[in-house]
């Protein structure tokens, strides 16, 4: 559970005081998490702080034009306390999603650290916590704080962050997307954000071969249940290689079967390298969440999008499991 949630104005006053950071966040990053981890780097810089932020992955090819020319550590620093006055993690909910990527031990008792995040039960263990559920996006957050201590927002933090809001509301499509949401959008574009190079690089820049790819998917691996309620797609290996995608660069397929008419949950699963199976979900009604289904079986995230890992079984084995919970929603 969260440690001890605090205030924002408070949370915001302790970034203030921070001079030198080290920022993370969730393996697998996706767009509010380097968003948020970029954005909060360059609002640092261009209000006379210094910050680094680690990514030991490679990041995604449609996110990397984000990542230039901003000061990315890909390897973890052997003492983080000997160079850094804390640690920020943002857009990460859990401990371990933050220690897979990481490349050293977390948590950690001899550095302090800020976690700032949107996901309800953040159970990341933190000195300082501050978790606002209601934000569409970590982003979004991030933009209140720099609001609150009177930061300037450059342009290409405001990029960052505006980044961070369209693809955790899915360009504002999703239930998350609340008039605060949208009016802080409308104050990242007055701070000159580049709405048109996200739009063009998360939007518009599929490679075929992921269009081609999709379009398998939903014929050939993808099964309508529950009277069409349910839509699963299970992803073999063998599809992956035939067009040579790599699910690190997956993080939208499950839009395609969320688009589908009359489906309330949309479920996608694959294996990962180290041979377990990742499920992501979604759900389309406030009435069938996916969050406590996600939790039940030991993973996290939103009400209406959360994922779990699920070891010791096949992808069979696992979408057998996911059937029989979903089976209890509809
Ligand atoms: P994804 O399906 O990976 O796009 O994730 C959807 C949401 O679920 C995100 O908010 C993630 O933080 C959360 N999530 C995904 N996988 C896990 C997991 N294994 N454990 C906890 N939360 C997860
Ligand atoms: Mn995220
Ligand atoms: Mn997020």
């Amino acid at each position: 559970m969260i440690t001890r949630n605090l205030d924002i104005v408070y949370a915001a006053d302790i970034l203030r005081q921070l001079d030198n950071v080290l920022i993370l966040t969730h393996v697998k990053p996706d767009g509010d998490a380097l968003g948020s981890a970029l954005g909060l780097a360059a609002l640092m810089r261009g209000n006379m702080r210094h910050a680094k932020v680690l990514l030991p992955e490679p990041v995604p090819e449609k996110y990397r034009i984000f990542a230039e020319g901003v000061d990315i550590l890909t390897q973890a620093p052997e003492n983080p306390e000997d160079e850094f006055d804390a640690l920020i993690v943002v857009d990460c909910a859990a401990n371990e999603r933050v220690a897979a990527g990481a490349g050293f031990d977390f948590p950690r008792e001899d550095i302090s650290i800020l976690n700032i995040d949107h996901h309800p039960g953040n159970a990341v263990k933190a000195e300082w916590t501050c978790v606002l559920p209601e934000a569409a996006a970590t982003a979004e957050i991030l933009v209140r704080m720099a609001n609150l201590i009177d930061w300037d927002i450059t342009p290409q933090a405001a990029t960052l962050l505006l980044l961070g809001i369209i693809t955790d509301t899915g360009c504002f499509r999703f239930s998350n997307t609340k008039p605060e949401t949208l009016r802080t959008a409308a104050e990242l574009l007055e701070n000159d954000a580049d709405q048109a190079m996200i739009i063009d690089a998360v939007y518009f820049s599929m490679p075929r071969s992921q269009q081609l790819f999709t379009a398998e998917m939903v014929q050939t691996h993808t099964v309508l249940d529950f009277d069409g309620q349910y839509a699963c797609a299970v992803i073999p290996e063998e599809l992956c290689k035939k067009y040579q995608f790599n699910m690190r660069d997956g993080e939208t397929l499950i839009e395609s079967l969320r688009e589908i008419r009359g489906v309330k949950i949309a479920a996608l699963l694959y294996q990962t390298a180290d041979k377990k199976v990742k499920i992501s979900l979604r759900s389309k009604d406030p009435e069938t969440p996916v969050g406590p289904l996600a939790r039940s079986l030991g993973g996290g995230g939103h009400e209406m999008a959360a994922g779990v890992t699920l070891g010791d079984c096949d992808l069979q084995g696992a979408a057998a499991i996911l059937r029989g919970e979903v089976s209890k929603l509809l």
